[in-house]
């Protein structure tokens, strides 16, 4: 049975410590709890005192906010809950529809298990959520971690949900000298032992909150944090080297080309990736091979068609999970009768919006044909430096996963009433995505695709220039 959010400043179970057992202690659950009671963060998901937690919203805002900050899934959150509303409404829903209104988010695998995991809670359980972490942990695309916060945040289950927030608090608290991502189990069974069994699922959700707005990566705000006594790492002055990190290896450097064609009647040529592996099912303009020794000067050769084409100043830069990519944009305009070549389309531009396309292709549109219409933001333009997106060779595991989200500068944490993030939705147009997508900024806006574009090719020939350019082999 979903669980009732306790009212704020309600008494908790013990009564608050005396100055000299504060310090000589353990952190305890219940100083964490006192602080939650005053601090907590009001969120679209979040019960609030004395409701029911709702088991569909906190599991939804938990597979969003995996890899995202809290602004940046704001919006997402509201949209995709107003055209699914109930986990039946989602299970019954066309793929491509949920594609669609992931879009943006990043780690598109993510919106397929989703998917998949509301018509199993649909199948199996009758539309409603198992309530153990057990249980939960049965379903496509629920991990450790997604299984435990459900369970204590929906269910009041005394299960530990360990995210990135959680690690780097319990880590100082705790001085784990170990590295991440060995340390794991060890701050695991440490945030195990910590779990009350009176209110498990407010204490999870103040650990988060407390990670997410005071214990930050970068200035932790030692004085405001009710754990400021215990903590190891702030009275030895090392808050900042905490959590322990094996230094990361950076993917190496992809290149391509990404082709923007844009026929008379004002519609786009675009493809649908195939359904699994990188950005699997969601939509494109055509592009070419991603590999780190991609030559540009040989780029015709991967053009969907044939036509005047003119390559744009300026490059389009995103970063996915495993590698960063660079993308040269070439861009043609065809008349009115141009057909699309096999496994292609013309998408209006005034419908692009309506389009899956990831954030990676909104920049390569963006780029060649300015804002696009009906259309929010990516999850990186804003709260992150470029929206993760999942890599060729998977995504990171569940915990590793939680290492973004809810990672907000202190300013941003305490400009909200309850010291939330804001969650601004901002029109996605060059103004946006220059700084990210040009290549140190050098080449200035893009020039207008309408002003100077060559006329298309005499007679409109669309034969493909290469069947290279129809692959997907990344
Ligand atoms: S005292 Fe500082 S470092 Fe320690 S848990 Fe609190 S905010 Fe984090």
């Amino acid at each position: 049975m979903a669980r009732k959010a306790k009212a704020g400043r309600e008494p908790v179970a013990e009564s608050p410590p005396a100055a000299a057992e504060v310090r000589s202690a353990e952190p305890r659950a219940v100083d964490l709890l006192v602080w939650y009671d005053r601090h907590r963060r009001d969120l679209p998901w979040r019960a609030k005192p004395g409701e029911t937690a709702d088991p569909y919203r906190v599991w939804l805002s938990e597979i969003m906010l995996q890899q995202t900050t809290v602004a940046a899934v704001r919006p997402f959150y509201l949209r995709f809950l107003d055209r699914f509303p109930t986990v039946e409404a989602l299970a019954a829903a066309p793929t491509d529809a949920v594609m669609q209104a992931w879009a943006g988010l990043g780690y598109y695998s993510r919106a397929r298990n989703l998917h998949a995991c509301a018509k199993a809670v649909v199948e199996r359980h009758r539309g409603r959520f198992p309530g153990t972490e057990a249980e939960l942990l049965t379903l496509p695309g629920i991990g450790a971690y997604t299984a435990a916060a459900v369970a204590a945040i929906a269910f009041d289950e005394p299960a530990a949900a360990v995210d990135g927030n959680v690690e780097r608090v319990m880590s100082r608290v705790h001085t784990v000298d170990e590295p991440l991502p060995k340390a794991k189990p060890q701050i695991r069974a440490l945030t195990e032992a910590i779990v009350p069994r009176e209110r498990p699922g407010d204490f999870a959700q103040a650990l988060m909150d407390l990670g997410a707005t005071i214990c930050t990566s970068k200035r932790p705000a030692c004085a405001l944090c009710p754990w400021m006594r215990p903590c190891r790492a702030r009275a030895e002055g090392t808050q900042e080297t905490y959590p322990r990190k094996v230094k990361k290896v950076e993917g190496q450097l992809r290149l391509g080309a990404a082709f923007v064609v844009l026929r008379a009647d004002d519609s786009v040529l675009l493809r649908t990736r195939p359904p699994l592996g990188l950005l699997g099912g969601m939509a494109e303009p055509p592009t070419s091979e991603w590999t780190p020794d991609y030559a540009t000067s040989q780029a015709m050769l991967d053009a969907p068609l044939e036509a005047r084409w003119k390559r744009l100043p300026g490059i389009v830069r995103h970063v996915f999970t495993h590698f960063p990519l660079e993308l040269t944009v070439f861009f043609a305009k065809v008349p009115r009768d141009a057909t699309a070549p096999d496994g292609m389309r013309w998408t209006p531009r005034a419908k692009l919006g309506d389009e899956a396309l990831p954030g990676s292709m909104k920049k390569v549109l963006v780029h060649a044909l300015g804002a696009l219409p009906n259309s929010l933001p990516s999850a990186g333009e804003i709260g992150q430096p470029s929206e993760p997106e999942e890599g060729e060779v998977g995504e990171r595991s569940e915990s590793g996963e939680g290492e973004s989200r809810r990672r907000l500068t202190p300013k941003e944490a305490r400009s909200e009433p309850g010291g939330g993030a804001s969650g601004r939705s901002l029109p996605l147009g060059r103004e946006r995505a220059e700084p990210q997508d040009r290549e140190d900024g050098k080449d200035g806006p893009s020039p207008d695709p309408f002003q100077g574009a060559p006329s298309p090719a005499k007679g409109g020939g669309l034969g493909r220039a290469s069947a290279r350019g129809r692959g997907l082999k990344r």
